[in-house]
């Protein structure tokens, strides 16, 4: 686990929802797996191979996910026949950590990255088809930050489609796993100190499913924030869900912006994938000028943080909402066939873009801290693993070097269901449930718009004591309105989720009052402290 200072988070319920097993009995598992993106659908893989009945609940239907939505691709160092002639594990190692500024948890960057090469022969043997050349050798592209060509990529621009889809097909034809669509996970339960399944809503019912392991795969917290390149889904249920059980948090000051989401009215925030950047596109300024020379010697190439701060200053210097991706000089063929996603979503909106620049801006993007768990995805909670953007490994630090985030998936992700499915023994009968007073009248969408805003506002790429003080106060007191109540469907809940998410990152961003990798201080203070902040729930152990 990783070396963590601990403090107490904002005060919570236990539960959002309550919940009697006599009325209710529910359902029954071996392992339960909480999401189905990369992490939760490599995880079930794992555990029913190991012989156990796996059940896996997801809050929309299976295809919807950040992993679907991943474009660039994903970091690997494959065997000596497939790799770049200049690249090298320890090489990825070196990469991941100093984009981490200090702040990796490098036994956990070695094991994981590590364990690239067998996570990609696991993707492929689950059906997922790379680029690459008519031999099977997989095409590899570069990103910010690394310094070979390592990063497999899918359909040009769709990876996460592409791994999404195998995975999806493989776990729906496995006779262990049993999948439940619509299911939104509301809260992890106990029995005798150890975890033991969770509640969820289904079909505008609360049922309860028990245990004898579980692994959450919820993804990340993107959608808090006004700009996200993230889909709506990712509103950190899995954060507040642990934070409530007690779990420890790691690192949630991190959140890492990425410098070019698309900047158009209408367009959501479209990521323009760094692959594109990795290929030779320009970043330039309202006055037409390539800026990040000036900024950092690997120009367009350096790390996330720093080319987001860069963008953010541009931005502020010459008083112009955005600046430009320039990939006009890469040729119409080669960006249609290379990136057809983001090809497609411009001319959409009138932007050809092997003749005309593309607006962007930095927008939310990835999670950083998590759940905080050893590379075998094992939490301070007996019972409970995460996997995937909810959980902290340490791989990430400070700042997620490009194309890890897959990886970290299905390596995580492979190993908790594997230690979950050996460790699954059913636990007792579970515990009848609290049961709040009902809120009504709370105009939830209305909420959630404000919370966002203020998010983008107070705790976004740059933040300063006063804002997040503000931010915190706000925050409580919207809490305040309904913390205590019971709310009955997935949208109040994922607001109850949000809320809290929101305090606890801006309470770790108070905490931290250096700026260093995803956390800008405007008004930074004292040294940089190579240290990992965690939180946990007043009352936990
Ligand atoms: C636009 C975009 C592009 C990206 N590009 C890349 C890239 O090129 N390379 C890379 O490495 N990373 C990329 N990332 C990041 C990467 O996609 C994610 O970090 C990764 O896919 C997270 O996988 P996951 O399995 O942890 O979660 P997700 O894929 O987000 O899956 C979460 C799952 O949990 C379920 N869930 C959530 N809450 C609940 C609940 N309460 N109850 C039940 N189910 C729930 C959801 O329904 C979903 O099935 C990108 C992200 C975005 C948004």
């Amino acid at each position: 686990m990783l070396p963590i200072t601990c403090a107490t988070g904002p005060v919570s319920p236990r539960h959002l929802v309550g919940f009697d097993p006599r009325r209710r009995p529910g359902l029954e598992t071996e392992v339960l797996i909480i999401g189905g993106g990369v992490a939760g659908l490599s995880a079930a893989l794992a555990a029913a191979e190991a012989g156990r009945e796996v059940l896996v609940l997801c809050k929309g239907a299976l295809d919807l996910s950040n992993t679907a939505w991943a474009q660039g691709g994903v970091a690997a160092v494959l065997g000596a026949d497939e790799r770049s002639a200049d690249d090298e594990v320890a090489l990825h190692v070196r990469d991941t950590l100093t984009a981490g500024v200090g702040l990796c948890h490098e036994p956990a960057v070695r094991t994981i990255i590590g364990a690239a090469e067998g996570a990609m022969d696991f993707l492929r043997s689950a059906g997922c088809r790379f680029d690459g050349g008519a031999d099977g050798v997989p095409h590899l592209t570069r990103e910010g930050g690394h310094s070979a060509r390592r990063i497999l990529h899918a359909h040009g621009d769709a990876t996460g489609a592409e791994i999404a889809r195998a995975l999806a097909k493989t776990v729906r034809a496995h006779a262990r796993i049993t999948i439940i669509e619509q299911a939104f996970a509301i809260d992890l339960v106990e029995h005798n100190g150890r975890l033991g399944g969770a509640t969820y809503g289904h079909r505008d019912e609360v049922y309860a499913v028990r245990a004898g392991a579980t692994i959450l795969a919820t993804g990340g917290c993107g959608a808090a924030w006004r700009e996200t390149t993230n889909p709506p889904l990712a509103t950190g249920d899995g954060l507040a869900m642990a934070y409530r059980a007690g779990a420890e948090l790691a690192d949630l000051e991190f959140m890492q912006f990425h410098p070019t989401t698309l900047y158009v009215a209408g367009a959501g925030r479209l990521l323009v994938t760094e692959a594109m950047r990795g290929e030779g596109a320009l970043l330039k300024n309202s006055e037409g000028e390539r800026f990040m020379p000036r900024y950092h010697p690997d120009a367009e190439l350096a790390p996330r943080d720093v080319v987001t701060r860069a963008i953010v200053a541009e931005i502020r210097r010459t008083g112009f909402p955005h600046v430009w991706l320039d990939a006009t000089h890469l040729g119409a063929t080669f960006l249609k066939e290379r990136f057809p996603t983001i090809h497609l979503a411009c001319s959409r909106f009138g932007i050809d873009i092997a003749t005309a620049w593309m607006p962007v801006h930095p927008s939310a993007h990835y999670h950083c801290g998590g759940v905080a768990s050893d590379p075998r995805g094992r939490t301070s909670l007996p019972g409970l693993w995460v996997a995937g953007e909810v959980g902290c490994t340490g791989l990430h630090g400070a700042n997620r070097l490009a194309s890890n985030s897959l990886l970290e998936g299905v390596v995580v992700g492979l190993a908790a269901g594997a230690d979950a499915a050996a460790e699954g023994a059913m636990p007792g009968p579970l515990r009848a449930e609290h049961r709040a007073p009902v809120v009504e009248n709370l105009d939830v969408a209305d909420m959630v718009g404000s919370l966002r805003s203020l998010m983008w506002r107070s705790v976004g790429i740059e933040r300063s004591a006063r804002e997040l003080a503000l931010a915190r106060r706000s925050i409580a007191f919207w809490m305040g309105h309904q913390a205590n109540g019971f709310l009955r469907t997935p949208a109040g809940w994922e607001l109850q989720n949000l809320l809290l998410v929101g305090a606890l990152i801006a309470q770790a961003a108070e905490h931290r009052a250096a700026s260093v990798g995803t956390h800008t201080r405007s008004d930074s203070s004292g040294p940089v402290a190579a240290e990992h902040h965690a939180l946990r729930r007043e009352g936990s152990s």
